[in-house]
């Protein structure tokens, strides 16, 4: 087989056969062919999209590329989730202990942010002492002991997805849907789980800007999902303002202290309370409306809040230790109204100006910065009362204005829509 070959299949628009992408992607990954033409590929599929049948078979050879990971050993039910990644997402420091107060299993392999949004792992690295690599034995006897435990994502997993992703990200052909679908996908079915939850973030901070190519995205997961048997649920949450309070890497494990001690932003306790019953139920096959009780439940009774400490105890973080060294900036409100919408585009920018995210991988970060929002959508605000308070070791040019111009405050109040937009099952 000759990779011109594919590739002038692909360009007629015919559709390719397993064994040609397998041959496409094996061997990029053994260098065998250039970068140059892998892009031609991409850029193929970019513009010419994969039928269900191309992307199912592309997810398959990514998956096999690299390891499988096999939970039959952690003897409970196990689900995972995943986030396409928004501002301030910190819903799996939040969901994954509620789960596993139900006796669910939560094994995640989260990744490092790149860009805008910050990763799961960069905010748990924050913690002084979390461990992000456990042993495969360590990784079961948490998850069968505590119930949750958080890594980071081994790099033998679904290798070719990770060169193909970064080359994607260096040409530019990141939002393409096969691509994404089976990107996310084949990562999700190399970690073991059989049951999977994807919290899709639409709008303004995220990838996906609009709910119709979100929802085709969702719909081409689920039936990757299903062909491996798989059960495959994606929420679609909105992602036009940022997510809870705290924006940052610290930051944002501070408010998921504050979560499990009971003082909850309102949107982000709803997409938090919604994700882990929808996790719960799907896991247990129970109904919705019973999980969400035994949420409620965990969540008033503390239980939730004694496995999220033990979870962070047991791979090694202090939350006591847990340090902001920055210095803080009060942005105040120039006038008196109600906040009807924070871009949350802008605000990841200045975030990530700040030194919260990384342009390349290796790029340092700083852990301390970030913004607090005193003020979220619907709710009222005076003029000179605190809008929201920057935390920074490196000022910004014209970093308060920035704040106060991604607020749009109106004398009237617009209606708060759900955060929860639709699911895909
Ligand atoms: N996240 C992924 O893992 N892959 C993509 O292609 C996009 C987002």
């Amino acid at each position: 087989m000759k990779a011109i070959d594919v590739i002038e299949k692909k360009e007629k628009n015919e559709i390719l056969e397993y064994d040609e992408i397998k041959y496409m992607v094996n061997s990029y990954v053994k260098g065998k062919i250039s970068d140059k033409t892998m892009s031609d590929f991409l850029w193929l599929i970019y513009n010419n999209g994969l039928t269900i049948d191309e992307t199912i078979s592309l997810t398959d050879v990514m998956i096999k590329s690299g390891d499988v990971v096999d939970l039959k050993d952690v003897g409970k039910a196990v689900v995972d989730k995943h986030s396409t990644g928004g501002v301030g997402d910190k819903i799996t420091l939040i969901v994954s202990p509620i789960v596993a107060a139900a006796g669910v299993a939560v094994p995640k392999m989260s990744g490092r942010g790149l860009g805008l949004t910050g990763g799961t792992v960069d905010k748990l690295e924050s913690i002084p002492g979390y461990k992000l690599n456990l042993s495969k034995k360590a990784f079961v006897d948490a998850l069968k002991n505590v119930g949750c435990a958080v890594i980071s994502q081994s790099e033998k997993i679904a290798v070719a997805d990770k060169k193909i992703y970064a080359l994607r990200n260096e040409i530019g052909a990141v939002d393409s849907i096969p691509l994404i679908a089976s990107s996310i996908m084949s990562k999700k079915i190399a970690s073991g789980s059989d049951v999977i939850i994807i919290d899709l973030k639409v709008g303004k901070g995220a990838f996906m800007k609009n709910v119709k190519d979100a929802t085709r995205l969702a719909k081409t997961m689920v039936k990757i999902g299903a062909h491996y048997n798989k059960k495959v649920i994606c929420t679609l949450s909105d992602m036009n303002v940022p997510l809870g309070r705290n924006i940052g890497n610290a930051l944002e494990v501070n408010e998921a202290c504050d979560f499990f001690a009971g003082k909850h932003d309102k949107r982000l306790y709803d997409l938090s309370v919604y994700i882990s019953a929808l996790m719960i139920s799907s896991a247990k096959n129970i109904s919705f409306r019973k999980a969400k009780s035994i949420v409620l439940n965990l969540l008033e009774n503390g239980y939730a809040k004694t496995i999220f400490y033990k979870w962070i105890k047991n791979q090694g973080g202090d939350l006591t230790k847990l340090k902001i060294k920055a210095k803080k900036y009060i942005v105040t409100s120039p006038t008196s109204g109600y906040v009807n919408s924070i871009d949350s585009n802008q605000i990841a920018q200045l975030v990530f100006d700040l030194g919260a995210g990384r342009v390349k991988k290796k790029d340092k970060i700083d852990y301390s910065v970030g913004l607090v929002l005193n003020k979220q959508i619907g709710e009222k605000v005076y003029k000179g009362e605190p809008l929201a308070v920057i935390y920074y070791n490196k000022k910004v040019s014209d970093m308060e204005n920035k704040v106060i111009n991604s607020f749009k405050i109106d004398k009237k109040k617009r209606n708060v829509k759900n955060i929860i937009l639709h699911t895909v099952k």
